[in-house]
């Protein structure tokens, strides 16, 4: 059933659908006509011979025998003790001649019920009510014959109707999937028209989400090689220039060279290893090595480290809290996600070139901020910030690894540990990234 079109699916369901009615058709109109038809005069004489009975003392009861008789030919005849006809002869002649005729043809059959009344006076009198059945070959063969054209109608109706609702259905659907066909060949600007009903709409809508998704993230991508490759050649140019002056050039083989290239080299393992760890963490390989540490201390090492890296361009980092606060959390990724909060700090921060840190306690949870006094960022980028490849300017202001994998980097270490983040932040009045988790 799984190979089969949704056209095929439709039609075998409607001629399912057709089978189930006509079995009750010729069930209930060929095969059972008679004995409902029996059933239904049996009925109808009880019903009679009841009225009788309840008028059998009424003035009226002439007219309702003659009523019966003639509307619903069921005939009544009424007997004394000494089974002398009181009433019904009339009626009695009229049903023996009708057997006599239908006689030379078919026995009739015929339902009679009787009862015995006795009536006000003491005297007792039998009731006889009589209906012949009709047979009803003659109307099964006519109900046949008017069923095997009601057949082939169904099965013609069938086959259109299951063509029309098909390609209703399904010509929607063969578009996407061309639309899809050319997205997965990575044609980003594809565009999907569904319509025809909420489903399809719902189904392209989702697909043109996933195709203006995946335009971001290739643009973002393309991006990213760039920027990579001209962060990966800036500071191999430098190592290489430097070293081959150092080699050729006696007087430049200095100290101050040699460390050109040593910061150079730096600059290039910290963007290596961000580009590795964000492929890692994003394909999900890394796991949390949870274990209980002092979140205070450990900020403070990071914090201690940092500082004698910028204290010579005149960078004050400081750190604002009350107690020591333990956790329990994968120390090496949460020291990572500061170092990059602390880094980008340190890189936009403004002509103050301070930093604040700020650990609270609220409640439960402990609540990292890293403050500083930059430009800030505005509304619009904000809300792309934490994105894979995303960078606020294409220029690095400073001498700055600046990948665009920082905070996203951040993201997923603060997720892994199912603790919250976020940033505050205004043009011109610094920002605010703080992340914070359970104590
Ligand atoms: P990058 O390597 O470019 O710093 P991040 O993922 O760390 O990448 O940051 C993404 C972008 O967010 C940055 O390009 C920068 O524009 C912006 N940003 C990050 N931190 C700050 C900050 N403290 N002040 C202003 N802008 C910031």
């Amino acid at each position: 059933m799984k190979n089969i079109s949704i056209k095929w699916k439709i039609f075998l369901y409607l001629i399912g659908f057709c089978g189930v009615l006509l079995v009750m058709l010729w069930l209930f109109q060929v095969v059972f006509l008679g004995k409902f038809y029996k059933d239904i005069r049996t009925n109808d004489v009880k019903a009679a011979a009841k009225t009788v009975m309840e008028n059998i003392e009424s003035k009226e009861l002439g007219a309702i025998l003659l009523d019966l008789n003639r509307s619903r030919e069921i005939f009544v005849t009424i007997t004394d003790e000494n089974n002398k006809t009181i009433f019904g002869d009339d009626a009695n002649r009229k049903i023996e001649s009708k057997q006599e005729l239908i006689k030379e043809r078919r026995p009739p059959e015929s339902i009679s019920f009787t009862q015995e009344v006795t009536l006000s006076s003491g005297k007792k009198i039998t009731i006889n009510s009589n209906a012949i059945i009709t047979p009803v070959n003659a109307t099964v063969t006519t109900l046949r014959i008017q069923l095997y054209y009601i057949t082939g109608f169904m099965l013609l109706f069938s086959i259109i109707l299951a063509l029309v609702i098909a390609k209703r259905v399904s010509k929607p659907i063969e578009k996407i999937n061309e639309s899809a066909k050319i997205l997965a060949t990575g044609n980003y600007q594809t565009v999907f028209h569904g319509n025809g009903y909420k489903e399809i709409n719902e189904l392209s809508d989702t697909l043109n989400f996933t195709a203006k998704e995946l335009a971001k993230v290739e643009g973002l991508r393309q991006e990213l090689i760039a920027n990579i490759s001209h962060d990966l050649r800036t500071p191999l140019t430098l190592i290489s220039g430097y070293a081959e002056a150092m080699r050729d050039l006696p007087e430049e083989n200095n100290m101050e060279n040699a460390q050109i290239i040593l910061d150079a080299t730096k600059r290039l393992t910290t963007l290596v290893n961000d580009v590795l760890d964000i492929s890692k963490l994003q394909a999900g390989e890394q796991n949390i090595n949870y274990a209980t540490y002092n979140l205070t201390q450990s900020l403070q090492e990071t914090i201690s480290r940092m500082r004698e890296l910028v204290k010579k361009d005149g960078y004050s980092l400081n750190f604002v809290y009350e107690e020591e606060v333990m956790i329990v959390a994968d120390e090496k990724k949460l020291a990572q996600a500061f170092y990059n909060l602390l880094t980008n700090a340190i890189n936009y921060t403004g002509a103050d070139k301070t930093v604040i840190i700020k650990q609270l306690v609220v409640e439960d949870k402990v609540r990292i901020e890293v403050i500083d006094s930059g430009e800030g960022i505005s509304a619009e980028n904000l809300q792309n910030i934490w994105n894979r490849y995303y960078k606020v300017d294409q220029v690095h202001k400073r001498a700055v690894v600046g990948t665009g994998l920082g905070l996203s980097i951040v993201k997923s270490i603060i997720e892994l540990h199912e603790g919250e983040f976020g940033v505050l932040s205004k043009i011109n009045e610094g920002s605010v990234f703080w992340f914070s988790l359970k104590k």
